[in-house]
């Protein structure tokens, strides 16, 4: 029987700059590309509902593209080690190529799945591709992992960087086995929820390789110009987009690198617009290298002392931002821009989670589940980490006392408010001056602003100077030997 590679995508649905890709074509034999969906255990974290809707299409999208060189996509739903063991035996695999994960869970499994590979005398090989450095690899000047993301960033500046050389083009073609196994349909993956509540982000986003390769080259040619300056304002085309990509492995982190150092060398005056996006997306790799020292980042706080923290969790606090119904129309924005998207602007994540947790005195592992499940860039390592920043407990924390003010920072960043009235249109008639704090704003102003509150739009669920003043207590109280 002809011996067969299997190649096994995970979090890079893509075909250009692929190591494991490149290793399973030098094989020389048909190619058997398959999907394992791998969640249904206690073990691995159950993707969120958002990102089924992304995985959906992009392995749609990865199956079209497979075709398009004559072979395609093979999609399965059960125990990885299982199904890669069955697919072995049948088809005289010799060599199972993937691409690592980082996610630490999924690590403990890939090890196992490899062991009993290799005892069966079948090449297992895993490559590197998902970050620009290896989670483990930046240290201290003392052989330690970073805590504090200013050093660790000038660390991987520094460090001697390989990635370039994992890029290739796409192949004009994938050898085929001259029959495919049954698998399961894309659609019996059973992504997709029963109500069709992803329509709009279905206009909004491309899912996919190419829809990750055109958003990258629009911003490299455009919006980049602008990031320094603009990343911070929501109502801009500031920031890039590509985290679901990212997070997909739809586009390689090391081919921003390098067409950045390539525009570079072109344009020598574009050199900080793309030092400022690079910095950016090494707060991934931070992420990753937290994950790393932290395998349970979703749910321990990396201060232990926050273990001690007594959160109140009023579930009808917890609907109304949800709902982006708190009466603060830049947390409400973020919460509706999040459930109508699945992206919420960075500066507003920022907002709306501090909201929750030192307004609302909400535990920030409720926050950090309802983003995982609406999030279409939902990452254990980026989610977490962010919330735990937020929080104050996490690696280069924001201190405990610095709160952010929702309505300084929605008159700061959205001084116009064109992202509140986009989001809570029954606002957009408010003027300017009343639109960050609508409760402040006269009868008559109301009247004509055709705003009834307590009808229309909430009145504020808490008072932010009074909710700032118990957050300080009630932190000093709980963490109070961390600042004494
Ligand atoms: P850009 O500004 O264009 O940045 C480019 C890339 O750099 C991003 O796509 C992302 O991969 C990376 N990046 C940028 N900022 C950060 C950051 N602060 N931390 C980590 N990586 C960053 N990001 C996720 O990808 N998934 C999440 O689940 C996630 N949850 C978050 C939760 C909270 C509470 C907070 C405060 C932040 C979270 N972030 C998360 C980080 C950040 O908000 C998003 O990465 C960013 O908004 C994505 O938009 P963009 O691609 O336009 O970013």
């Amino acid at each position: 029987m002809q011996k067969h590679t299997l190649l096994w995508f995970r979090q890079d649905l893509r075909l250009a700059d692929h190591p494991a890709l490149q290793a399973a074509l030098q094989t020389e034999c048909p190619i058997l590309p398959i999907f394992i969906l791998d969640d249904d255990d206690a073990e691995t974290r159950r993707i969120g509902g958002a990102a089924r809707w992304w995985l959906h299409e992009s392995l749609t999208a990865l199956d079209a593209d497979l075709r398009v060189r004559g072979s395609r996509l093979l999609c399965f739903r059960g125990k990885a080690g299982d199904i890669l063991q069955k697919l072995c035996n049948q088809y005289h695999v010799e060599s199972v190529f993937w691409n690592r994960s980082y996610v630490p869970q999924v690590q403990k499994r890939d090890a196992a799945v490899k062991a009993a590979l290799k005892q069966h005398n079948i090449t297992a090989q895993s490559f590197a591709s998902y970050l620009l450095f290896e989670p483990w690899q930046i240290k201290t000047g003392a052989g330690k992992p970073y805590r504090v993301f200013t050093p660790f960033s000038k660390a991987c500046m520094a460090a001697e960087w390989t990635g370039a050389g994992q890029l290739f083009a796409a192949p004009e073609a994938v050898p085929a086995p001259q029959q495919f196994p049954a698998g399961t349909t894309i659609a019996e993956l059973d992504l997709l929820p029963p109500k069709d509540w992803y329509k709009e982000m279905a206009q909004l986003w491309q899912p996919g390789e190419n829809g990750a390769q055109s958003s990258w080259r629009g911003f490299l040619n455009g919006g980049i110009a602008a990031y320094q300056e603009q990343r911070d304002f929501p109502n801009t085309e500031g920031v890039s987009r590509l985290s679901p990509h990212l997070h997909w492995g739809e586009i390689a982190p090391a081919r921003l690198r390098v067409d950045m150092a390539a525009a570079t060398e072109k344009y020598p005056d574009r050199q900080a617009r793309h030092y400022a996006f690079l910095r950016q997306v090494l707060w991934r790799e931070f992420s990753y290298h937290l994950l790393d020292q932290l395998p349970d980042m979703a749910e321990k706080p990396l201060n232990e002392n926050f273990t001690r923290m007594k959160w109140e969790n009023d579930s009808a606090l917890l609907t109304a931002w949800q709902q982006g119904k708190t009466g603060y129309p830049l947390v409400d924005a973020g919460m509706r821009q999040l459930w109508r998207t699945g992206w919420m602007h960075n500066r507003v994540r920022m907002i709306a989670a501090s909201f929750l947790i030192k307004d609302l005195f909400i535990d920030w592992r409720i926050g950090e589940k309802y983003f995982w499940d609406t999030l279409l860039d939902a990452d254990p390592a980026n989610n977490a980490a962010g919330w735990q920043w937020v929080a104050g407990c996490g690696a280069d924390a924001a201190p405990y006392f610095r709160i952010f003010n929702p309505v300084l920072q929605s008159k700061k960043f959205d001084a116009a408010g064109g992202y509140i009235r986009a989001f809570v249109p029954e606002l957009a008639n408010l003027p300017d001056k009343y639109l960050h704090a609508p409760w402040e704003a006269p009868d008559n102003v109301l009247e004509q602003a055709g705003l009834v509150l307590g009808k229309d739009y909430p009145y504020p669920v808490v008072d932010h100077a009074a909710a700032r003043d118990k957050a300080l207590a009630i932190y000093k109280h709980d963490i109070k030997q961390e600042t004494a």
